[in-house]
């Protein structure tokens, strides 16, 4: 797809957070490059920022190449939850990897929650407004959550939901004004970072080093020793050995027009809220009064911004059918809708670790990236700079083909039932 066409899918839609965004800081031009990098890492999401962060921080010379502007793809336009754990529960990681990795991988999402929160509520991120608290809500009565319903209705007025827990380590933010605070960060470290340079080619030549070649004409070559790919779900056939690894899942986020008195009697609570199905919704209440609804995934098809709103339109009404009809009274409507490309692994779980010689990957975190692609980061940096201890958790994380087209239709048929699931198990509790 060329990238005029790009721009016109939902995909690239403009976001809430770019109309309230600080602004982005200035990045380097290409005749800043320098001939040779201890580390050039591809794509500028949370992972590459944070991968090149710990590394420029310890004396590596790194280049960061970012095909967009940076925050533009996942990093800078998903919910803004920030919570514990991975995409995959901590059952299945424990049966696919075992009890002692499963505990060390655990540990390592909560450092990274631990991370990201020292500095979002830091002053020198103060631009990414986090507030405390997620609150997690099950529609189904078996569940039965610390918060019952009468508990419940004091934060929510919504007749679906039975029970509730309240994760107060989570908190919520505006993610492209952390992506745009890290990128200062990352700069003042000394981190080269080149934007709207997209990386062709890959090569490697003869004394170890791997050559990049940057743009369509590839005249700009990049050389280093070694390079970390941080695609998220957007690598392309460049990087076949990683993306035959992770399929692109799209997922979708409307928000609505103001109306802070509305959302103050519906959900009398700053939490954000997150609902505990598979295939769930999440929302909360963003700073000048709009609902933020998260909703939905498709592996095979990319609907147009005026689907996304009506697809929310429906879930609201379905979930929170009171609110709803204020909204419809008082002619609220839904101001932005986009979506967003996530890496999903057949398993759920990121592939962190070296996939060739001198070339590492850190990919895969799905729809749980906040947490888990900072501290993935954070430990390939560790990886190159010789300590490899704690890249064994997640090179105990199988490596499963996800086969191109056929893997897309598994992963929609999956996301189909599990949503025929969850309405079954909640008609039948
Ligand atoms: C709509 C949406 C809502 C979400 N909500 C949440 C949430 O509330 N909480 C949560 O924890 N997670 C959430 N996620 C998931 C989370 O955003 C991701 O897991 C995380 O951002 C992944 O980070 P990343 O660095 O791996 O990938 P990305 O942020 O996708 O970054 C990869 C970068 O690589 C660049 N790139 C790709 N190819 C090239 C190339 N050839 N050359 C140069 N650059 C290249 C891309 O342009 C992109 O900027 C959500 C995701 C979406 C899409």
């Amino acid at each position: 797809m060329s990238h005029r066409n790009f721009l016109k899918t939902s995909e690239f839609a403009p976001t809430w957070y770019e109309k309230t965004a600080i602004r982005a800081p200035v990045c380097h031009d290409a005749a800043s490059l320098s001939d040779t990098y201890d580390v050039a890492i591809i794509g500028a999401g949370l992972a590459g920022l944070c991968a090149a962060l710990h590394l420029a921080k310890a004396g590596s010379k790194v280049v960061l190449i970012e095909k967009f502007a940076i925050g533009q793809a996942a990093s800078g336009r998903n919910g803004g939850f920030c919570t514990s754990g991975w995409a995959c529960s901590s059952q299945d990681i424990s049966k696919m990897v075992g009890p002692a990795q499963a505990q060390a991988l655990d540990d390592l999402a909560e450092e990274g929650l631990g991370w990201m929160r020292e500095r979002a509520f830091s002053k020198d991120y103060e631009s990414c407004q986090p507030v405390n608290g997620c609150l997690t809500l099950s529609l189904f009565a078996d569940d039965k959550l610390d918060i019952s319903k009468p508990g419940l209705t004091k934060l929510i007025r919504g007749p679906r939901y039975k029970s509730g827990t309240l994760d107060s380590t989570a908190f919520h933010f505006h993610p492209l004004n952390f992506m745009r605070c890290l990128t200062l960060d990352c700069l003042a470290s000394g981190v080269n970072i080149q934007e709207n340079s997209e990386v062709t080619k890959v090569r490697s030549v003869g004394d170890g080093n791997t050559d990049l070649s940057l743009g369509d004409d590839g005249k700009i070559i990049v050389t280093a020793s070694q390079i970390v790919i941080t695609t998220g779900g957007t690598g392309g056939a460049q990087f076949s050995q990683l993306t035959r690894l992770v399929l692109p899942i799209q997922t979708f986020i409307a928000v609505s027009d103001p109306m802070p008195e509305i959302l103050a009697h519906h959900i009398p609570t700053d939490l954000a809220i997150a609902d505990t199905r598979r295939a769930g919704n999440y929302f909360r209440k963003l700073s000048d009064g709009r609902l933020l609804w998260g909703m939905g995934i498709s592996a095979l098809s990319a609907p147009s911004h005026k689907k996304i709103k009506t697809m929310a339109t429906k879930d609201i009404a379905a979930h929170l059918p009171e609110l709803a009809k204020d909204m419809q009274s008082a002619n609220i409507k839904l101001a932005y809708a986009w979506s967003g490309t996530m890496g999903y692994a057949r398993h759920f779980m990121p592939y962190v670790g070296q996939i060739a010689k001198n070339r590492f990957c850190v990919a895969g975190f799905g729809g749980h990236g906040m947490n888990t692609a900072p501290i993935a980061g954070k430990v390939i940096a560790e990886a190159l700079l010789g300590d490899t201890n704690r890249l064994e958790a997640f090179r105990s994380i199988p490596r499963r083909e996800t086969f191109g087209a056929l893997g897309k239709v598994a992963a929609e048929v999956y996301y189909r039932t599990s949503q025929i699931k969850d309405k079954i198990k909640e008609i039948v509790t």
